[in-house]
């Protein structure tokens, strides 16, 4: 990591905030307690609000603006005054596509003291490599003769041999770094052009790793296993729209959207990453404290592991887990701790660990 890394952080709408809070107050304590990290961060107030007041997402040079940075820390974005459309691709979608974030990174791991409500497994440690920039989620098609009888509809899903290849070379070498293999997720069945010639790009890559193991999985039957054998899974490879779709499951899987978290990676260093909890701006809580930090601190977890810190990475999962063991417990865990007493308790696992290793 360089020795000042410069992080924009995007809290963004609803419990954004809240939760952004808690992770910027936990980068704060680690520069504090080791000496080798520095971080220089500018909060940028682009949200639901902006839009409503100038009519935009972001300013026009806000990409720009972001080009800069060594890593994006973004909370959630939505608010029910905004259509969804506007968030997701006047802010989300240009940010992925524009930094070529073609890699989404979820790991799913069943923390110690969790309760899934879906297994009993102990052993749910996997990782969902989804396909970040084109496929289901291309934005391609329109409609014709529209609120007439003979409308209609085409949505194109855009798949390349490149953004397929990309996406499977990532997940092969990530297995093959970690000893583990890879699950490919496909419905070329019934989805004959786009998922068929998925699976033909996705087994010549598995062809290149012959050490890591490798299968591929109809997405409605994996669904199921996930749910009846998820300690089988390692590395799950999936396109855009199944990848989103089985790692709301896969948070399900490991006690639910408030502990999730995701990264979005341009694997080349070229542009910013960009580090997100899987879950949304949750209007429901926003503003009551309730909210749980676990995802968006979690998050932050892995944009340090992707500057070089895998060492600081494993001391925040292993607060997480340590706090998690003392009791802690945010409503949606079905205990009454504050969003602020979750994060101190987190931060302060991470201080005595940070002191026991004295840098
Ligand atoms: P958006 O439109 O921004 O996606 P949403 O409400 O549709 O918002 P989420 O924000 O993902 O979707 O929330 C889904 C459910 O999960 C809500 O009931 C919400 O309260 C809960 N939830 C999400 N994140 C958290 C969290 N960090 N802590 C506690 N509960 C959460």
């Amino acid at each position: 990591m360089r020795e000042k890394t410069s992080i924009a952080v995007l809290p963004g709408d609803g419990i954004g905030p809240e939760v952004m809070k808690e992770a910027v107050l936990l980068l704060q304590d680690i520069e504090k307690y080791d000496k080798t990290v520095s971080f220089e961060m500018n909060e940028f107030s682009w949200n639901s609000e902006y839009y409503l007041e100038h009519g935009r997402m972001m300013p026009e040079d806000g990409l720009e603006k972001l080009r800069s940075f060594d890593a994006i820390l973004f909370g959630a974005m939505g608010d029910a005054r905004v259509p969804d459309e506007v968030t997701v691709w006047e802010f989300i979608m240009p940010i992925r596509k524009q930094f070529n974030q073609y890699i989404n990174f979820r790991p799913v791991k069943k923390l110690s003291g969790i309760h899934s409500p879906l297994t009993d497994s102990e052993d749910v440690d996997f990782v969902i490599i989804r396909e970040n920039a084109e496929g289901e989620y291309s934005n391609s098609g329109g409609r014709l003769y529209d609120h007439t009888s003979e409308a209609m509809v085409v949505q194109n899903t855009i798949m390349t041999e490149k953004g397929i290849r990309r996406a499977a070379d990532f997940a092969f070498h990530y297995a093959k770094d970690n000893g583990e293999s890879v699950t490919s997720a496909t419905k070329s069945n019934a989805v004959i052009h786009s998922m068929k010639f998925w699976d033909e790009v996705v087994e010549k890559a598995a062809d290149e790793f012959p050490e890591v193991e490798f299968e591929k999985v109809y997405v409605d039957a994996l669904a199921a296993y996930f749910v009846q054998r998820p300690h089988t899974f390692r590395v799950v490879l999936a396109s855009n729209l199944f990848g989103d779709i089985l790692s709301d499951l896969g948070s399900a899987l490991v006690g639910g959207l408030g502990i999730s978290p995701s990264g979005n990676l341009n694997p080349s260093g070229d542009y910013p990453s960009m580090f997100e909890p899987v879950h949304g701006s949750a209007p429901d809580i926003a503003g009551k404290g309730m909210a749980n930090p676990i995802a968006q601190i979690w998050s932050t977890a892995l944009m340090l592991d992707h500057l070089g810190r895998k060492d600081l990475h494993n001391i925040i999962v292993e607060a997480i887990e340590k706090t998690l063991a003392e009791g802690y417990r945010t409503k949606d865990l079905g205990g009454e701790h504050t969003t602020g007493e979750m994060g101190e308790a987190i931060r302060s696992n991470v201080r005595k660990q940070l002191e026991e290793v004295k840098v």
